[in-house]
């Protein structure tokens, strides 16, 4: 699924946050090709990461001032089917840049609206929309947690129940909420804005946990979070 004109390639995170972004579909908007197929036996994804500005100095829309480190970020590759991919490669002067910028910030929104992640006019509506996702993790967070009582029970499921909660339910909570923030994020305080990237930095760690498998001991839930967008009145 990586690109073949050049070796840059992305972190896991990068290529979750891609798919995520997807919503399982080629990101091209006049192709919307569905990137998984279900085979008699298997199910397979046709998806490919291609990318924006050219991994190679001499492919699609290559830009000599890109460091590897660019190229292969999140910011320079969209998701797209083999088709589409191949399209925007040999066609290169068709498929400017920009474009494909546009491409995929579209798709993003629109995957965005389904879930009901929208420019709100105010910090209150924002916040109503935040308190859905917040409320769901926390009920979770206090009934399956690590923090309980069966936390050092070897006999316990919880630990079991607990990973598959993180996967149903927090990771794509976590993800709505950052969505909110983002495109809500003329709402913020400046003090939010900071408090976001703790917890942007908390659901990276825990998503390597889960779903990456990686044994990392990751930054904590900010407790400031749970108060986005609520203007304390006194
Ligand atoms: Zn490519
Ligand atoms: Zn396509």
């Amino acid at each position: 699924m990586s690109c073949s004109k050049g070796r840059v390639s992305p972190s896991t995170t990068t290529k979750l946050r891609l798919f995520a972004d997807s919503g399982g579909f080629c990101q091209n908007p006049s192709c919307l090709q569905p990137l998984f197929k279900d085979l008699e036996d298997d199910t397979i994804h046709i998806a490919e990461m291609a990318h924006i500005i050219s991994a190679a100095d001499d492919g699609p829309r290559a830009d000599f001032g890109k460091i590897d480190d660019e190229k292969a970020a999140y910011s320079n590759l969209i998701l797209l089917c083999p088709s589409c991919h191949t399209e925007i490669d040999k066609a290169e002067k068709h498929f400017p840049e920009t474009l494909l910028q546009s491409w995929k910030s579209e798709h993003k929104e629109r995957i965005q609206k389904t879930f009901g992640i929208i420019k709100c006019p105010d910090r209150s509506s924002a916040r109503r929309i935040a308190q859905r996702f917040l409320r769901e993790n926390k009920v979770v967070f206090d009934e399956y947690g690590p923090m309980g009582d069966d936390r050092f029970n070897p006999e316990s499921s919880l630990p079991k129940l607990w990973s598959m909660k993180v996967l149903e339910a927090i990771i794509p909570n976590n993800r709505k909420l950052i969505s909110l923030c983002d495109v809500n994020e003329y709402l913020l305080t400046e003090e939010e804005l900071i408090v976001l990237e703790y917890f942007r930095q908390h659901v990276a760690d825990l998503e390597a946990r889960h779903v990456s498998r990686l044994d990392v001991c990751g930054k904590m839930f900010p407790a400031e979070m749970s108060d986005i967008f609520l203007d304390k009145t006194s």
